[in-house]
């Protein structure tokens, strides 16, 4: 066939649906393959077209054979009118609900800078880190700031949210605690949401969680042993109280204590680590994140030093690199769980950078005046409406409060509330004799007039500063210059720009990171997020408030059944490691719900994600490790014998599809049929559901349950480490375990969610990371069925036109018995390192100077790259990759020539800086090779800003707040 030929046959079956010069086609937008483009891969792949590689590549027994029942494509002008559409039947409210989300301002220099730029929320977590200094200096801010106001010593660069977080904090206290009881006390005045996330955590690991009042007249501490304590501070009630006796009495019973608190009331509050907390949970939502209908949010947590190494989640540290200037990396990695699996303390991979970063600007703009004005302006705020209610002789429950205050209203609660919603304010009703009111940034008097005025009283003028006694805070906070240097917009502006421009993102490059899926985030995508209908709204306002979100909730969910084949899908985890615990705890519900109680052991392959056997733990199983044979495959024989060992123990097996080595396996139905013949379950981890979408679906091909990655597939995008959403797929069979939520907000019309027998609620929020819906909606609703199964064809056909052209210099590690990768592939260095000693770490490294991320390394086989081009790369930028890839291979056969030493070389000594272009230079290759090397234009250039970094001296020394000024001298 002539390429005109070809040119015209691609063209005509893979673009039959409408005029390729179409300019309102997003597909055409979204695919970066053009007609010509594809024509060439297909030919390198010899397939005539996308339908011929789909029959080379997906098993048989697996296809789909029909098209998604999508609605039909609408345009981008076209979705954004319906998001209008949705967006209009919300309903805007003044929120004074509380309840751990609160009303911010997110400064017009931040919301514009981070959360809507690209530089920004492109990004990838931080795992290289010479291309990621501006995000790592911003996480360590984060963690700074973390730490000074809660008073600890070290902080994490975030945690999913609030309730995850204090649950993290159970398990890590159970871990640290002298007491070997398996009891957890949690202060009654605790969120809701909190002590719901607690149940679901504690329970598959023995955990028996005692909520009490631990204020009331002859309350305290109960008797007994008890490993931690969980307090509020302020509490759920807005009851601001003195903790240090309790505290002391925990520690003097061996018991750890965290303390969960308000970053804002901790500018005017004594800080946990001063009252005699060992750890400090809680949101940072308040700093400027709009609240989004409940997520996504950073969540934080900060411990002493004595446990440092305990800590879960990223934690970024200083270093410095190979010409000694300080330089940031991610601390402590061996603690992930990522390296240490079944032996993980915790599961979180994907955490709330993005979030984290806004977080920590608003910090930096504000500085530590700015917060503390803030923080008392809420404060009088609630004074003032405290003494004009007492005023007009209703009674206010507490009073030492920081913003909330809490009215006691017997049989009325809920009718001032009502009243109040007329005046436009949601208010929150305890029950029928309480309502809580609460402050937040946004508050004006006018709104303070309406919400006294529902009580039947008249605002009255600002009374004095209500003092916190021996409560008051005296100790500075965000001294570092950094919180100091940024006050004009102009200097943030600059500061946000001049971070940005030191990191590699998808902005700059195409990131070929496997199992991560780091395609398009589309514009058009992002747009809903910041709109005010679908960011102001409150996660426990009632429903009827949120009636355009909830519909697009429930579209959303249906096209994702759709897309996997299963009965139902919930939205609440807001990780893929969220889903998969969700996902293992339907299973341990379903089991039991059987009497089989012994069903605990879950199969899983030696080359998993890391997240597999972490989330199996917490869900109270005990894992198996099943091999691979030669080919990559998963060992049918080891297989069988283990199903066959565990025979009526075995709760599940838990796979990803395609598989980690990025191949299609042929034995997918078998070993479906394998696992469910002994009664166990199969969990289809869907991290890889790009190569799936409209060619196969997990749910008919054998799965039970799945978990997607809307940050992976869904184009939501990666933030530098999170937001994410990890919705969990189901079988009908596991639909009534899914996740519910405590606070009843859930319309009982939509019975899938919260129902009897559910396994509670695995995040805060009813939704999880409710406000970047949009975005996968969006997605879906601009592709509709075609354009998705030809994004799933074209980032095929990438990948194994990258395993071809570069199978000759880095062998292709796995393919299928058709010679095919699935929408990755593994290359294996090991050969490479084996001949040389340059390692997969030197080729990563020299990848930056030649202007590129570096793949995924390492994972799951040692010593490899493993690249996952997806759709949305052009021909030009994959063959730039490809040539960098092949170019780079020639400087290692210079090394194995013995033209450069091994320990001196291009490759060693990258990545380099544009430091290295004066001075001295004594290496055996020049300045040029260095920093120029083949394909690269000068003009183009990405200078890294620093040159290897010294990992290990960093987790020797470790420094995980900001260092001082004299460090950069
Ligand atoms: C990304 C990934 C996960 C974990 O998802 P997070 O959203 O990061 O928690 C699990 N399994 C695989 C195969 C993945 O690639």
């Amino acid at each position: 066939m002539s390429p005109i030929d070809q040119y015209s046959r691609a063209a005509h079956s893979n673009f039959a649906h409408h005029s390729p010069l179409d300019p309102e086609n997003f597909a055409d937008r979204h695919i970066g393959v053009d007609v010509p483009g594809l024509a060439a891969m297909l030919e390198a792949l010899d397939q005539v077209d996308l339908d011929a590689l789909e029959h080379a590549v997906v098993p048989p027994a697996i296809r789909l054979g029909r098209a998604l029942d999508l609605p039909a494509p609408a345009t981008e002008t076209q979705t954004l009118a319906e998001l209008r559409g949705l967006a209009a039947k919300n309903r805007s409210m003044v929120q004074m609900i509380g309840m751990g989300y609160h009303d911010t301002i997110t400064p017009g220099v931040i919301k514009r800078n981070v959360l809507e730029n690209p530089a920004w929320y492109t990004a990838y977590t931080p795992y290289q880190p010479e291309i990621s200094q501006g995000r790592l200096e911003a996480l360590l801010n984060f963690q700074t700031a973390v730490s000074d106001l809660t008073g600890l010593d070290i902080a994490n660069a975030s945690m999913l949210d609030e309730a995850t977080a204090a649950a993290e904090a159970m398990t890590l206290m159970r871990r640290t605690s002298r007491s070997k009881s398996n009891r957890f006390v949690v202060d009654a005045d605790t969120l809701p949401q909190t002590i719901a996330v607690i149940m679901t955590r504690a329970e598959p690991l023995d955990i028996e969680v005692l909520v009490t009042d631990l204020y009331s007249a002859d309350a305290g501490l109960p008797i007994g042993d008890f490993f931690g304590l969980l307090l509020s501070y302020p509490g759920a009630s807005g009851a601001v109280r003195d903790q240090q006796a309790l505290i002391a009495d925990a520690h003097s019973r061996e018991a750890k204590v965290t303390v969960a608190a308000d970053l804002m009331a901790l500018t005017l509050l004594r800080p946990p680590g001063e009252i005699g907390a060992d750890i400090a949970v809680g949101s940072t939502q308040r700093l400027g994140v709009p609240l989004g209908f409940g997520g996504p949010h950073a969540g934080y947590m900060a411990v002493r030093t004595d446990v440092q190494r305990q800590l879960p989640g990223r934690l970024v540290g200083v270093s410095h690199d190979a010409a000694g200037n300080p330089a940031y990396r991610l601390a402590l990695q061996t603690r992930e769980q990522h390296i240490r699996r079944e032996k993980a303390t915790s599961n979180i991979c994907t955490a709330q950078v993005l979030l984290a970063v806004i977080a920590s600007m608003y910090t930096v703009y504000h500085g530590p005046e700015g917060l503390r004005r803030i923080a008392q302006k809420m404060h009088l705020q609630a004074a003032q409406i405290a003494a004009t209610l007492r005023g007009a002789g209703v009674t206010v429950e507490h009073d030492v409060f920081f913003d909330t205050v809490r009215a006691l209203v017997p049989g009325r609660a809920r009718e001032i509330v009502t009243a109040a919603r007329e005046e436009g304010v949601n208010l929150w009703a305890d029950g029928e004799d309480a309502v809580q009111i609460s402050v937040s940034e946004k508050t004006s008097a006018a709104h303070i007039e309406s919400v006294v005025g529902v009580f039947g009283a008249e605002a009255e003028g600002w009374t004095a500063v209500s003092f916190f006694g021996d409560l008051q805070r005296t100790t500075t906070f965000l001294t570092h210059p950094v919180f100091h240097e940024h006050r004009s917009e102009t200097a943030m502006l600059r500061y946000l720009r001049r971070l940005s421009d030191m990191d590699l993102a998808l902005d700059r490059s195409m990131i070929p990171l496997g199992s991560c899926t780091m395609k398009l985030n589309a514009t058009t995508e992002m747009e809903a997020v910041t709109w005010p209908e679908f960011a102001g709204l409150h996660p426990f306002a009632p429903v009827q408030d949120a009636a355009g979100m909830l519909e697009l909730v429930d579209q959303l969910e249906k096209w994702l059944v759709e897309i996997t084949g299963y009965a139902a899908v919930s939205l609440q985890p807001n990780a893929g490691s969220q889903g998969e615990l969700s996902g293992l705890l339907a299973i341990r519900a379903y089991h039991r719900s059987r009497g089989d109680d012994h069903r605990t052991v879950c199969l899983i392959p030696a080359s998993a994600h890391g997240t597999n056997a972490a989330s199996a733990v917490m869900a109270g199983m005990k894992v198996v490790v099943v091999g691979t044979d030669d080919g990559g495959n998963i060992d049918m024989t080891d297989l069988a014998a283990k199903v066959a060992l565990h025979g009526e123990n075995l709760a599940a097996i838990m796979i990803t599809y395609p598989s980690t080595h990025g191949v299609f396996e042929d034995t997918i139905t078998d070993l479906a049929a394998l696992v469910h013949g002994a009664g166990g379950q199969v969990y289809v981890d869907g991290a890889n559901l790009n190569a799936l979408v409209g060619l196969a679906r997990p749910g008919e091909f054998g799965g039970d349950v799945s978990h997607l990655n809307l940050h992976k597939t869904f184009c939501i995008p990666h933030g530098g480490g999170g937001p994410g959403v990890g919705p969990v797929a189901v079988a009908a069979h596991l639909a009534p375990f899914l996740p519910s939520h405590p606070l009843g907000l859930i319309d009982p019309s939509r019975g899938e969610v919260g129902t009897f027998g559910s396994i509670g609620a695995i995040s805060a929020a009813p939704w999880g990371s409710a406000s970047i819906l949009p975005i996968s909606w969006a997605y879906i609703r601009m592709m509709g069925a075609d354009g998705l199964r030809r994004a799933t064809l074209t980032a095929i056909a990438s990948a194994n036109y990258i395993a071809r052209r570069l199978d000759e210099h880095f062998p292709v590690l796995y393919t299928s018995a058709t010679g095919f990768v699935a929408h990755e592939c593994i290359l294996d260095l090991r050969p490479m390192t084996a001949a040389t000693g340059v390692t997969v770490d030197d080729v990563a490294k020299r990848l930056a100077d030649y202007g590129f991320h570096a793949p995924t390394m390492s994972f799951p086989v040692a010593g490899t790259l493993m690249v996952e081009p997806t759709e949305s790369e052009d021909l030009a930028e994959i063959n730039r990759f490809c040539d960098a890839m092949i170019a780079i291979k020639g400087e290692v056969d210079q090394v194995a020539a013995g033209v450069w030493p091994v320990t001196d070389n291009p490759l060693r000594g990258a990545p380099h800086t544009a430091e290295s272009l004066v001075g001295d230079w004594d290496h055996p290759y020049t300045r040029t090779q260095a920093v120029f090397p083949a394909g690269v234009v000068p003009a183009r250039k990405y200078f890294p800003p620093v040159a290897r970094i010294d990992g290990a001296f960093g987790d020797r020394n470790l420094v995980c707040s900001c260092p001082p000024v004299e460090a950069y001298a």
